[in-house]
Order: structure tokens, then C-alpha cells, then sequence
């Protein structure tokens, strides 16, 4: 029997080409993680790469998901490895995570900001719920009703437009891309790669990814002082193709 894969439904957004000299496969995709149970993706997990032991802290960084080069979907070119994993610093209390992955089963952190062990989420545990996913990129359709949603009111779209953005296209997915708007806009950041051309200068942040706090992802508990309000966001310095992970406010 065929099981219906499950639908992770996504926030409606979309962000348009720039140059960039990061290579990408595209200028505008997006795509979703989709549960299967042989998908090439993954979600969550427990941690496994060496060097996601951020010195002093007791515990290692959270692996989010890890992305499959060979999945269509897959945005970055000439990627030189088979798995991207993402990861992010949930035991901080300022997260910001700058890293260079190494191989399919190492990173080096480039920088992370200071560990808190009061009051930070996911304290307790490095283990997120697990699943398995293929990257499914986004129809025509869909594609234009997250578009049109970004310039007009739910209200005014057309009905059809409406029942995509209602059921399956719904607040709360993991996004893929190229140069995706988070909630904030576009993202600066300052890089901290010393070997960088743009270390310590600002620059923007080349967002690829974009995973919601989201009950559909994990239970409220994992995602601990995180709650819907906030997105996990991933991108890569355009200088140095480094991981930078952060989040923001929705
Ligand atoms: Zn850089």
C-alpha cells in the first residue's frame, strides 16, 4: 500500500533574485520538506557530526535537519559533500552560530555566541523528534499564491488562491531556497570567519532555509522558550560560503 506522504504545510513568502557570489542551482525555488520514510533528508536527531561540541558548554549544538545534496531541490551548487546539516545553538541565550562543515560527518564552528545555562531552551536535551523527507519543490500554483499573498490581503485573493494558502499551504513548514525573505526582511550579518574578505564587515546574509518553532515539527516542549513566534533561519556568508544560523521574531 502507498502511504500519502504528510505535507508539511509553510509560511507564505517569497524573495526574488539577486546576484550573489554564492553558487546556487537557482535563482528563485522554494521547496518544503515532505515526510516520507525513505526520504534523503532528515529532521532532528540527535547530534552527530564532531566538532558540534561548542568548547565549554555542556552540551553540543542541535542538529535541526540535514539537507541531501543529491535531492533536486537542494539549493547550493558545487556543494562538495552529500549531507548539509544544520545546525543551532539552543543553549545560548543570544544564539547566533557561524560554522564551516567539513566533511558528511564533521564541522568546525567559526563562531557561537556565549553559553547560558539559566533560562535557555531545549536545555535539557539535544535530541529533537525525528523524521525522514524529501525536498518537494513547490507547483506553479502554489508558487503564485505565496507571491500574490505577499502583495495583497488573504481577503482579496482569488478563492482558489485562498484554499491553497488555507489547507495546504499553511503557517507553519520548513522552507527551502535561495535568498529567502524571513519575517524581518533581508538579513545583515557580520562575518567572523578571520579568514574571510568580509570578516567584520556587514554584509547580507544569502537565507536558504527558514524552520518555524512549529507543533507540526516538534512538541512546544522541545522547542522550550521558543514558541510559534519565532523562526530558526540558516544562510551562508557570500564571501566564504560559511552556515550561519540564527532566528527571528514573526
Ligand atoms: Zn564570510
Amino acid at each position: 500500500m502507498t502511504q500519502t506522504p504528510e505535507i508539511i504545510a509553510f509560511r507564505p513568502r517569497l524573495s526574488f533574485c539577486f546576484m550573489n557570489t554564492f553558487k546556487f542551482k537557482y535563482h528563485v525555488k522554494l521547496a518544503r520538506i515532505v515526510r516520507a520514510d525513505d526520504g534523503t533528508c532528515t529532521f532532528g536527531g540527535d547530534s552527530t557530526h564532531a566538532g558540534a561540541h561548542p568548547k565549554g558548554w555542556k552540551q553540543s549544538l542541535h542538529l535541526i535537519a540535514t539537507l541531501a545534496a543529491s535531492d533536486a531541490a537542494f539549493p547550493l551548487e558545487d556543494y562538495p559533500f552529500t549531507v548539509l546539516p544544520l545546525y543551532y545553538p539552543f543553549a545560548s541565550d543570544f544564539p547566533l552560530l557561524q560554522y564551516r562543515v567539513k566533511s558528511n560527518d564533521s564541522i568546525e564552528i567559526v563562531h557561537v555566541s556565549d553559553y547560558q545555562s539559566a533560562d535557555s531552551p531545549m536545555i535539557e536535551t539535544t535530541y529533537l523528534p525525528f523524521f525522514r523527507g524529501n525536498l518537494v519543490p513547490f507547483g506553479y500554483e502554489e508558487v503564485r499564491a505565496i507571491a500574490l499573498s505577499e502583495y495583497f490581503p488573504t481577503w482579496a485573493l482569488d478563492h482558489s488562491d485562498q484554499k491553497l494558502i488555507d489547507s495546504s499551504l499553511a503557517f507553519s513548514s520548513v522552507m527551502i531556497g535561495n535568498n529567502l525573505r524571513t519575517f524581518q526582511g533581508d538579513l545583515d550579518h557580520d562575518c567572523r570567519n578571520a579568514d574571510c574578505k568580509a570578516h567584520g564587515k556587514q554584509s547580507r546574509l544569502n537565507v536558504f532555509c527558514i524552520v518555524p518553532c512549529s507543533r507540526d515539527l516538534a512538541p512546544d516542549d522541545h522547542w522550550g522558550a521558543y514558541t510559534d513566534d519565532v523562526d530558526l533561519v540558516f544562510g551562508t556568508c557570500r564571501f566564504c560560503d560559511t552556515i550561519v544560523a540564527t532566528n527571528v521574531c514573526t
